[in-house]
């Protein structure tokens, strides 16, 4: 079967490799219909951030059940299923909390094309071996269209994070997105969070195409750089950039809730302690926990109150899925027909 691979920066290509099997009896067999690139894999293909050459790349997909282990309980073939970006076996300690992202089960944060450990492949395949299948496997929910909701395999969970959790605990707050290397990422938050009714939803970047797309979803699009004379409750990093970092949480209300969806690689990345410790911000990074915020995020995209595909989307046929991993647009999407 052909395997999306990172040949180095700037190629990927398809590579055969052994099929993938059913190993135990809670696998499933998956056979991707739709592949999005994440804002990670642009990362990867342009050097930004690391990944061996020859690994298997891409993560996000929604896909048909060909095949279930003897276990499997609640997944049948035929079945339209969207396949999490992180491996979790929905039983251990993390797991049962909602802690997915940091399943105990596998080694640290394993999942699918993204240079962990764990050997799980990726999601950009003609066969997908997802272990945990019950656990891990979301359905499709009727009516829906993969290329619509792939968005909600990955990438919109990210951005949910950010800004709904937040906004439960505090309806109506005004909310900071400063958009970048986590494009979509930062666009879906900036979307999310007009969706669950936030006050102001203010979007920073330097990118007019970055801009409009969050304009598209309703916040107020903001051209960096610029200063940011308000101060808001909420605020997303999905920059990636120790400048800007500093500078949204700067724009932090005392008390205010910050989240840093962006990777910040450097070993040690400088923040204004002092100034958090005097406004009392709290701070959070890390992985999201896909599979436990699936739950959440859904609804919002089916009952139409947050459309992950109204973002500006390039659509390739699945066998072309090299070139949509290489192409500069926003977001692209491969799908078989
Ligand atoms: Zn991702
Ligand atoms: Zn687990």
């Amino acid at each position: 079967m052909r395997q999306l691979t990172f040949v180095r920066q700037g190629l990927v290509e398809w590579r055969d490799v052994a099929d993938a099997t059913i190993e135990t009896g809670l696998d499933a067999l998956v056979r991707p219909l739709v592949l999005g690139r994440c804002d990670l894999d642009v990362g990867f293909v342009r050097g930004v951030a690391p990944m061996r050459e020859g690994e298997p790349i891409g993560h996000e997909m929604i896909g048909e059940v060909v095949d279930v282990g003897d276990l499997v309980r609640s997944m049948t073939p035929g079945q339209h299923v969207i396949v999490p970006s992180q491996i979790s076996c929905g039983t251990c300690r993390n797991c049962r909390r909602g802690f997915t992202g940091r399943c105990q089960a596998v080694p640290f944060g394993a999942g699918y094309g993204m240079n962990r450990d764990g050997d799980f492949g990726c999601a950009a395949a003609d066969l997908v071996r997802v272990p945990y299948a019950d656990a891990m496997l979301v359905p499709l929910p009727t009516g829906a269209d993969p290329v619509t909701m792939i968005g909600a395999a990955d990438m919109a969970l990210d951005a949910w994070r950010a800004v709904g959790p937040q906004l439960r605990e505090r309806p109506g707050a005004s909310v900071l997105v400063v958009g970048g290397l986590a494009s979509v990422i930062g666009i879906y938050a900036a979307g999310i969070a007009v969706a669950l009714g936030a006050g102001r939803v203010d979007y920073v970047d330097d990118d007019p195409r970055r801009l409009a797309e969050a304009a598209k979803y309703g916040a107020n699009a903001i051209a960096r750089p610029c200063e940011l004379t308000e101060v808001y409750e909420i605020v997303v990093d999905a920059d990636g950039q120790a400048e800007t970092l500093v500078q949204a949480l700067r724009a932090t209300e005392p008390e205010g809730l910050f989240t840093s969806v962006s990777i910040h690689l450097r070993p040690l990345t400088g923040l204004p302690l002092i100034e958090l410790y005097h406004k009392g911000i709290t701070f959070r990074t890390g992985r999201a926990n896909v599979r436990a915020q699936t739950d959440a995020l859904l609804p919002l995209c089916t009952h139409g109150h947050f459309d992950p595909a109204m973002i500006d989307t390039r659509l390739y046929a699945f066998d072309d899925a090299p070139a949509a991993w290489l192409d500069d647009a926003v977001r692209t999407v491969a799908a078989r027909d």
